[in-house]
Order: structure tokens, then C-alpha cells, then sequence
């Protein structure tokens, strides 16, 4: 028999939030025939794909065999207790309940404990945590914006939502006329993207890799009042054409995205363009996260020691041990590792292969509702809810706003914190 779990009335007044990215959009509508997602409206494509679930749903094994939860999670327990130094890795796809159990359980573990932003936008969260770096919501970026750059940041494909539903269409409070009068979109980047391409040629800057620096460098000179110069010979009356927009914003934003962060060996450069900017005008910044709840992570484990990311837990030490040298990257490079949980990430699929090989020698315990490349390695595989759509949960969206997520169908499969939880007794 077929039947739509919501009726129409209540098709239109019930809204999801969709978890294929970072935006957390929460204005999806679903329609449910027999507990499965028939129909997604209002989400990107990348979006209705997260919504209908895994295509290869990732089933319950221990060595290889299909295996009962119990014995699944028995193992796990005895491959994090048998560790000398366990390795917990991921987050970025997991609700904020199961980020802040696995905290409990590195420290229970003496754990290294790392997630996806100690090689991407890491810097960046660090420093707004720190008020570092001045910050703002989606919410104003919509109302209020009227100056968008997007600094190595491409969100017609990475987030495709943002420009319709935040940065550039919409019409905000304070910007009524929208897009086509009161918005200015910046794109400056390597390449021409195809948000770069919506600038058009006059708003978009081109400039070589590992360029950010040097035209920042520039932008701040030129906002100075002094002749901008680059070693790559831009030409100058483009930048101080730029910095007269800039200079004139109203509400700028910088949204930054993994061309920036990776090109910036450190901050500085950054930091000064921000304080220059804002002695003449409003600028904020927002970090163009991936992964639905990779900002809920950094928030969880900087509430909870301090730090965002590159931890080790040691249990006869209050302190954790922090710094280059345990982030997942040098752990797994040195050797350091000898067993590893992963959750709601696929390393394997990730890193560098001359990195994550070292993870095939170690036993792996995988959590995740999808097959990956890391799971099919994996000594331990078990099967979770999917966030936002058959698990309720909260996540932090990219721009720090905390975000409720309420299940849409049922499942017998756990919640990533109900397996941590197991695993955590069991231990
Ligand atoms: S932009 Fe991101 S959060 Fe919004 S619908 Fe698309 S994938 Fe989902």
C-alpha cells in the first residue's frame, strides 16, 4: 500500500534541514511514501542526493563478515582497549551529541583525536573561536550584505544555495533592491569559476597560485593610499578599483573558501587585510565549511579544552597534548597510531595515499550509514542513523548558528551517539 506519511496541508508547513552541506538549509520540504523519501523539494541536487540516502548503505560486519551490533561493538571495544594509541578521526558528518561523546571517549582512551579541519578551513574557525577575525551570521549576510567576495571559493558548486538563499539574489532587510542594484559580488581566484563567471570580467580578479598573499598584501597598500605592488606585475588600476569598492562597503563579507587557506602558509596577511578594511568600512568573514558539522566539532572540543582540532588525551594528565604533531596527518606519517576509529569521514578517500596507507596496517573501526573506501578496510563496520534524515541531532551551520535536525523516516539502524554510547559501556 502506498501512503504519504505527511498529508498536503502538512507538505507545505513542515520543513527538514538538509545535511549535504554546511549551509544546513532548513527550508526542504519532503514528501514520504511507505518510510522513503519520494520527493525533495527546495534542495539543491547535491542535497536531494544526501536527503534519499546511501546508494550502498554500509552493513554491520566484523572481519569481514556480516556480524549482530553486540559482537560488532564488543570488538570495537576491545581493539580501543587492547591501544596503546587509538586514533579517533571524523566528525564532520556527525551530530553534535555523538562529537562530544567521542571527546568522552578519547579521554576515556588516552586518544589521539583529530577531525577533517586540521587540513582545511581549521585556521579560520581557530581564529574567529579566538576573536581573531571578525565574524558574522548567514541571516545578516541577507539582509544586510552589500559587498560579497568570494576569496578561493567556488559556492555555485561547492554550496549551491548560498547565493540564492543568503549572499547574492535574495532581497535582505537593508537591501531591498537585491542583486541586480544593491549587491556588488567579488570573486577572486585562480581560476574562473562559474561563480566567477556571474562577476563577470569587471568583478572578477584573477590572480596566480599562492597569489593571496601578495594581493593581499596589495589590497592593503592600496587602501593605505599607497601604489599597490605584486611581484606578478598586476595591474594596479585594478586594485584600486577594488579597494574603492571595498573602502565604500556598507556590510562587506569575505567568504573564504580551501583556495585561500590553503594558500596562506599563516594568517597574517589575512589578519591585516581584515583590520585595514575594518578601520574604513564593515567587513566580516565566513569560512565556507564543507561537511554539515565539521564548525559543530571545533565548537564542541573548544568549549570543551580550548582547542579546535590536534589533540592527544593522555588519562593520568587534566592537560590534553596539542599541536601540529597529533593531527591525523603526522600521526599517521610517524607511525604514532596503533588502532583507529573512524566516523562520519573516509580518510582513506582523503588523504594522500602515502598518508592514509598507514591506516591498512592498523585495525579500523568505521561508523558511518554509507559504504566508503576506509569502511571496506575496516576490521569493525557499523551502521548509523543518517543525520537529518533518519536521526534527530543538532549541528553548527558554517556560519557558527547552531541548527536542530529532525528525522524524517524511521530506521532500526542506531544513532552515532547510541553506537559510541555501546562502545563506551562496553569499554
Ligand atoms: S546548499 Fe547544501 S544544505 Fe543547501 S540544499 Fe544544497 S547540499 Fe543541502
Amino acid at each position: 500500500m502506498v501512503f504519504s506519511v505527511f498529508r498536503f496541508g502538512d507538505y507545505l508547513s513542515e520543513y527538514f534541514v538538509c545535511t549535504g552541506c554546511a549551509l544546513l538549509c532548513d527550508d526542504i520540504e519532503v514528501d514520504v511514501q511507505e518510510n522513503r523519501i519520494n520527493t525533495v523539494n527546495a534542495a539543491c541536487r547535491k542535497g536531494v542526493a544526501r536527503m534519499k540516502g546511501c546508494t550502498d548503505p554500509l552493513v554491520c560486519t566484523v572481519d569481514g563478515k556480516e556480524e549482530g551490533i553486540d559482537k560488532a561493538v564488543q570488538k570495537a571495544a576491545s581493539i580501543l582497549r587492547d591501544a596503546k594509541n587509538p586514533l579517533i578521526f571524523g566528525h564532520g558528518n556527525s551530530s553534535s551529541e555523538a562529537q562530544k561523546l567521542s571527546i568522552d571517549l578519547a579521554k576515556m582512551t588516552g586518544a589521539y583525536i583529530d577531525d577533517t579541519s586540521s587540513f582545511c578551513q581549521g585556521p579560520l574557525v581557530e581564529a574567529i573561536l579566538q576573536e581573531k577575525l571578525k565574524t558574522c551570521t548567514l541571516d545578516d549576510v541577507r539582509h544586510r550584505a552589500d559587498v560579497i567576495i568570494f576569496w578561493g571559493a567556488d559556492p555555485s558548486n561547492s554550496h549551491p544555495r548560498h547565493l540564492s538563499r543568503y549572499s547574492y539574489y535574495p532581497r535582505g532587510k537593508e537591501r531591498q533592491r537585491g542583486w541586480e542594484e544593491d549587491r556588488t559580488l567579488i570573486s577572486i581566484d585562480i581560476r574562473r569559476s562559474d561563480t566567477a563567471l556571474l562577476c563577470k570580467d569587471e568583478r572578477f580578479y584573477r590572480i596566480p597560485i599562492s597569489g593571496d598573499a601578495e594581493f593581499m598584501e596589495a589590497l592593503v597598500s592600496s587602501l593605505s593610499g599607497k601604489v599597490p605592488k605584486t611581484s606578478f606585475d598586476y595591474e594596479k588600476k585594478r586594485i584600486l578599483e577594488l579597494s574603492n569598492v571595498l573602502r565604500k562597503a556598507k556590510f562587506g563579507v569575505i567568504c573564504a573558501g580551501l583556495g585561500l587557506v590553503y594558500s596562506l602558509e599563516q594568517l597574517d596577511p589575512l589578519f591585516k587585510l581584515m583590520d585595514k578594511l575594518n578601520e574604513l568600512s564593515d567587513f566580516h568573514l565566513i569560512p565556507m565549511v564543507g561537511q554539515y558539522n565539521m564548525r559543530g566539532f571545533n565548537h564542541n572540543l573548544f568549549e570543551e579544552t580550548g582547542y579546535i582540532n590536534r589533540l592527544k588525551f593522555d588519562p593520568q594528565n587534566d592537560e590534553p597534548l596539542h599541536g601540529p604533531e597529533y593531527s591525523i596527518v603526522e600521526t599517521l606519517y610517524n607511525k604514532k597510531v596503533d588502532a583507529a576509529l573512524i566516523i562520519g569521514s573516509d580518510p582513506l578517500s582523503s588523504l594522500p595515499y602515502s598518508i592514509a596507507q598507514n591506516l591498512k596496517d592498523i585495525p579500523l573501526i568505521t561508523i558511518d550509514p554509507c559504504q566508503t573506501l576506509t569502511a571496506s578496510r575496516s576490521t569493525v563496520t557499523i551502521p548509523c542513523a543518517l543525520g537529518g534524515v533518519e536521526a534527530d541531532g543538532t549541528a553548527v551551520r558554517m556560519d557558527g548558528a547552531e541548527v536542530t535536525l529532525k528525522k524524517i523516516i524511521k530506521t532500526d539502524r542506531l544513532t552515532d551517539h547510541e553506537i559510541l554510547k555501546m562502545i563506551m559501556e562496553a569499554i
